[in-house]
């Protein structure tokens, strides 16, 4: 009942201050049609009330507004000051460094809504499983999300095994994605089919090493108090695809 009321919450909340604009047109435009600025930032209990898979769900309905360009308008200055003492995210996103993959824009979230950590083939390492675990064990996170994309600098440069500085370390971790990615083709950066493979394997190495080297988390996903789940951005189309493990 607590979950339907704060979802309900929020429509009602939006359906109340569309009319209040919908009495008069300029230029045309019916005012009706303007959005209004949501400037309401997610509660403790709206968040509480959410189960891992309702989060997903409003991941999923987020990256459809995204493709359809028809992202919620956001007060940010004012959800800037009624998060400023206190944040009640709803997940994790781990996502790659790439700045075409803007990832509270892809899902269509605000501030205070979504943990972001960003690392250049979004993998996982000791300080990565840390921020993780603040996330869902401590901040009361339902969803961890990780998402690859394609064309992935990162990983193409583990496809062509590039050692430079402190490159070579890192994109060792991506490694294992490329050497467990059984393909019948040309197995170089050039081949986007090989590219899109290791991408998607490399999302899935990320999730078992989430599960192998995180306790607290395995047990979480185990009794049903988050969800861990892979996707690929589609940089071509928005989409954020879920990606089958
Ligand atoms: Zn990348």
């Amino acid at each position: 009942m607590k979950k339907v009321t704060a979802v309900a919450f929020a429509f009602i909340a939006l359906a109340g201050c569309k009319n209040e604009t919908s009495e008069q047109s300029q230029g045309g435009v019916q005012l009706a049609d303007i959005k209004p600025l949501v400037n309401e930032v997610l509660t403790k209990e709206q968040r509480d009330a959410l189960t891992p898979d309702e989060v997903l769900k409003l991941f999923k309905d987020g990256n459809q507004r995204f493709i359809k360009n028809d992202l919620t308008a956001r007060d940010h200055s004012e959800q800037v000051r009624k998060s400023a003492t206190g944040q009640f995210p709803k997940a994790v996103v781990l996502s790659c460094l790439d700045s075409r993959v803007p990832v509270e824009d892809v899902f269509d979230r605000g501030i205070g809504d979504t943990f972001v950590g960003r690392v250049a083939g979004n993998f996982v390492n000791e300080d990565l499983l840390g921020s993780m675990e603040f996330a869902c064990k401590v901040a009361g996170a339902k969803l961890i999300l990780v998402m690859g994309h394609e064309h992935c600098g990162a990983v193409m440069a583990a496809i062509d095994d590039v050692k430079l500085g402190n490159i070579t370390a890192m994109l060792s971790k991506i490694r294992p994605a490329v050497e467990k990615t059984v393909y019948d083709g040309d197995r170089s950066s050039a081949n986007e089919g090989f590219v899109h493979e290791v991408c998607e394997n490399n999302v899935r190495n990320t999730i078992i090493q989430i599960r192998a080297n995180s306790p607290i988390l395995k047990e979480m996903e185990d009794n049903g108090e988050i969800k861990i789940v892979g996707a690929v951005y589609d940089m071509d189309t928005g989409i954020a695809e879920l990606i089958e493990e």
